[in-house]
């Protein structure tokens, strides 16, 4: 839907009638076939060069590492009508999914609508309504909406190191490979995905690796009794969260050992309170000895560093896994908190109408299936306010004053990691319950080859998106 366009720079281009998507990455690329697929016109803008996202290693910016590969299983993790080829493996790496989602886009045709190496500054809400989007090229367009697929790993949370640490200090996001740490000591600090990732890479090179946790955590492993840990639990007799909860730990435990046995912390939750943590290699690499596990860091003097058990390290380098804010800084006055915006069913603004978040979806599922159906909610409330007011008008008030438990009766971890973090499952559920209310026609459901049917192929009303 590229418009072939002679605006200047000062110009304001009026395409009120228009649907403006910020950022190609997944939940971009989601967005834009939900609206293709109902007809709906848009403008779809890429500050980068390429689509997909931090999927792109060569992005700036980009918080990409070599030995990345999906924690969230190749056959839970594809869009709906667009599996991940049979030939992946159960995990693909990070190269593999980038192919997939620039198949995906040329597959419904959606690449040739992106205007690449075009960035948003900053998007304003006009006085009548509509949004004025502010280009990097100088020129400013109004649109009736504006779906932010921007992401939510692209600012790093760096917390600063106690004393005075003479070695190297860095984020995740800029680590890409191991190659500058052979023969270092190194402390890699973190529980998330990244951070066991990252020390297992390490651990290969260096001449020790340590692992600096603040707390006990959960680590599932990639696979339980031979399938992927996420189809194991799928494929499982539905049981309620006080059931599973206990049942997987102790499988958990009996299958791989209490992660206390290797230095870890004892987790002080219960599992799944916590973003999943996927990870074989770092049980295995603590009981080679080739990671050793520490507690927070206390403070450090030059090369030491002392942790809260009072044990010592010296180090050359230390490398902070501490995750990520979800800024929008061309629109966080918009959506106001920096850790987690505050948006209905993770994605309409409460406070302004027509702003939409794609990309701040937290949960304990794959994030695609959940970006799919996200985006066609937003588009099926897109159309219904030309061709059904009523059903739009009636969202309106959920959005201002619907308040679902999406929790799944899990009572999730306090941190800010996990503000606004809503079970895959429970938020399914939801928006299955409201396309039945609203008359939307898709039935929400994860894509289990054969087990239950896609949201795409539910509408059956003729907009499926090709
Ligand atoms: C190491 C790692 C492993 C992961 N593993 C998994 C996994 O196994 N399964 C899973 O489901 N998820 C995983 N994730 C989560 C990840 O967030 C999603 O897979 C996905 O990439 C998020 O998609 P997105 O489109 O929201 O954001 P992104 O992929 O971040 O894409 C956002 C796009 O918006 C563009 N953009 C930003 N600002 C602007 C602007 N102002 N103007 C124009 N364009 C802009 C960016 O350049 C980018 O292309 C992982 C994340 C990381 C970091």
């Amino acid at each position: 839907m590229t418009q072939a366009e002679d605006a200047k720079i000062g110009d304001v281009v009026d395409r009120s009638d228009m649907v403006c998507i910020i950022g190609a990455g997944p939940s971009g690329l989601a967005m834009a076939r939900a609206l293709k697929a109902r007809d709906i016109p848009f403008n779809h803008y890429e500050r980068n060069e390429g689509i997909g996202g931090l999927w792109d290693i060569d992005a700036p910016g980009s918080p990409m590492y070599s030995s990345a590969h999906f924690i969230s299983s190749k056959t839970l993790s594809g869009f709906s009508e667009f599996p991940m080829p049979d030939d992946y493996p159960d995990y693909p790496s990070h190269d593999l999914v980038l192919a997939y989602l620039r198949d995906f886009a040329a597959r419904y045709g959606l690449d040739e609508g992106i205007q690449l190496g075009l960035g948003i500054d900053q998007i304003d809400k006009s006085d009548d309504g509509t949004w004025l989007v502010h280009r990097a090229d100088g020129v400013s367009v109004l649109y009736r909406a504006v779906v932010c697929c921007t992401g939510a790993q692209w600012e790093p949370n760096l917390p600063p190191t106690p004393g005075s640490f003479a070695g190297t200090v860095m984020h995740s996001a800029a680590y890409r490979d191991a190659r500058d740490f052979v023969g270092k000591r190194v402390v890699v600090v973190g529980g998330g995905n990244s951070a066991c990732d990252i020390a297992v890479d390490v651990s290969r090179v260096a001449a020790r690796t340590i692992i600096s946790m603040r707390r006990g955590y959960w680590f599932i492993p990639k696979h339980i009794f031979g399938v992927p840990s996420d189809v194991f639990a799928e494929h499982g007799p539905p049981m309620p969260k006080w059931l599973e909860q206990p049942l997987m730990a102790w499988i958990l435990q009996r299958l791989y050992g209490k992660p206390e046995r290797l230095g870890l912390q004892r987790p002080d939750h219960k599992l799944f309170e916590t973003h999943p943590v996927l990870n074989s290699n770092l049980y295995l690499s603590l009981q080679h000895g080739d990671i050793i596990a520490r507690p927070g860091i206390l403070g450090t003097d030059r090369e030491e560093i002392e942790f809260v058990d009072g044990s010592l390290e010296q180090a050359d380098a230390i490398i902070y896994a501490t995750g990520y804010r979800h800024s929008a800084p061309y629109a966080q006055d918009l959506f106001g908190d920096s850790q987690h915006p505050n948006l209905y069913l993770t994605c309409f603004s409460r406070e302004h109408h027509n702003l939409f978040g794609g990309s701040f979806t937290e949960t304990n599922t794959g994030a695609y299936i959940q970006f799919d159906t996200t985006a066609m909610m937003i588009a099926s409330y897109l159309d219904d306010q030309s061709r059904r007011p009523d059903v739009a008008a009636r969202f309106d008030r959920l959005i201002k004053a619907d308040k679902p438990d999406l929790s799944g009766g899990i009572k999730f971890d306090s941190s800010p990691r996990h503000k606004g973090y809503v079970d895959g499952h429970a938020f399914i559920r939801y928006r299955a319950k409201l396309s039945k209310q609203l008359g939307w026609g898709f039935k929400d459901a994860p894509v289990i080859s054969g087990r239950r049917t896609s949201p795409l192929a539910a509408a059956g009303d003729g907009r499926v998106a090709r």
